[in-house]
């Protein structure tokens, strides 16, 4: 990456506002020097394009950059504008997004399109009140997209940003709208004239790639010698390591065939996964005997038919963030007709492989039990 310059004073709006800053100013000049070095060539930084930056963002959230790299450029391909973006179908929009998760990110995306391509000729807003009034526009993609695209200097507080600065103030306990409160405003301080998308791309780097959540690598780090974790060797412990709780959930599901097609249905359009197409099936109770059972009954239930259970063709595991389903896969025929329509449809693998958005575990159903 090209090596930039900018100026390293800092924001003046807050200077005289700010309270419990103990961080000198020369944090930020160690701190960007550090990334004008190491920042990672990723596609999103080549450009300005303020709508690349703000797909990218929306896209990082949750995600890992390895992960992004190739959705991101995949979708440049197909939506290289907001108004190329505001003029797809929504199942296009959907289907691009498999297998990123959470698809509330794609809907509010294409929502938010629509409403620059419509009312804004295209151009993505420049100030915060306009941004925000967008779907999809909390505080942090607010402050991403007009401090890295316009150059407006908003700090912002992400994950990666919160846990460098619990750390490098040693903030070891408060609720979380306090400690992003008192970073916002110690980063007010800190923010440069010039280039704050680069500081805060900097401070997320860190938290990335250094000031990791696990065995940070202090040794790396350019600006250790303001970190107050690391002076009392408490970088480990703060902020408290979190347990994730993970529930388990077993399913049972059906591959009904008519000829080459296949029985799939919509899922609803609000809640998990509103919108994405699965093969029918639900949730295996504990009081349950047998899957086959279960599935019987779930298949009555959802389609108003009777059904025959067949072979069992296999099991497919998927995590999502709070649960991990264990599904159960077999064949079943129909005893009787269903009633296709909205929601619900026959219809081939190609077109289910080219059209049709799925949640991940459905998508790895019909890569290993239909062909
Ligand atoms: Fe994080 Fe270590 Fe740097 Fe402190 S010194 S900010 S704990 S990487």
């Amino acid at each position: 990456m090209a090596t930039r310059s900018g100026s390293f004073r800092p924001h003046p709006m807050s200077r005289s506002s700010v309270s419990n800053n103990t961080i000198p100013s020369n944090f930020s000049s160690r701190l960007l020097s550090w990334y004008w070095k190491v920042a990672r060539d990723l596609p999103w930084r080549r450009t300005r394009d303020p709508y690349a930056i703000w797909v990218s963002e929306i896209m990082l959230q949750q995600t890992t950059v390895k992960a992004v790299i190739p959705y991101f450029e995949r979708w440049m391909a197909k939506f290289p504008t907001v108004h190329r973006l505001a003029k797809a179908r929504e199942e296009d929009v959907l289907k691009s997004w498999q297998g990123l998760g959470y698809y509330a990110r794609a809907r509010n995306l294409h929502a938010a399109a629509r409403i620059v391509s419509r009312d804004m000729k295209g151009e993505v807003p420049q100030t915060p009140e306009v941004l925000r009034t967008l779907p999809g526009f909390g505080p942090y993609t607010v402050a991403a997209v007009l401090s890295i695209a316009y150059g407006v200097p908003l700090p912002l507080v992400d994950a990666n940003v919160r846990r460098v600065f619990q750390r490098i103030l040693l903030i070891r306990a408060g609720g979380m709208g306090r400690i992003d409160a008192r970073i916002r405003d110690v980063l007010l301080a800190l923010l440069p004239r010039k280039k704050p998308g680069d500081f805060n791309q900097a401070l997320m780097e860190l938290g990335a790639l250094v000031c990791r959540s696990q065995e940070p690598v202090c040794n790396l780090c350019p600006v250790r010698s303001f970190c107050r974790a690391y002076e009392k060797g408490l970088q480990e412990v703060v902020p408290t390591p979190k347990v994730l709780k993970v529930e388990r959930v077993r399913a049972a599901v059906a591959i009904i065939k008519k000829g080459p097609l296949v029985l799939v249905q919509r899922r609803p359009e609000k809640g998990l996964l509103a919108g994405l197409w699965e093969f029918p099936g639900g949730k295996i109770d504990p009081s349950d005997r047998d899957p086959r059972e279960a599935l019987e009954r779930e298949l009555f239930e959802e389609l108003g038919c009777r059904s025959r259970i067949g072979r069992h063709l296999g099991a497919v595991e998927h995590s999502y963030t709070r649960f991990r389903v264990h599904m159960d896969v077999f064949e079943a025929s129909l005893v009787g007709d269903v009633a296709v329509g909205a929601g619900r449809s026959w219809v081939s693998r190609e077109a289910l492989l080219k059209k049709y958005a799925m949640p991940s575990g459905s998508a790895r159903i019909l890569e290993r039990f239909l062909f």
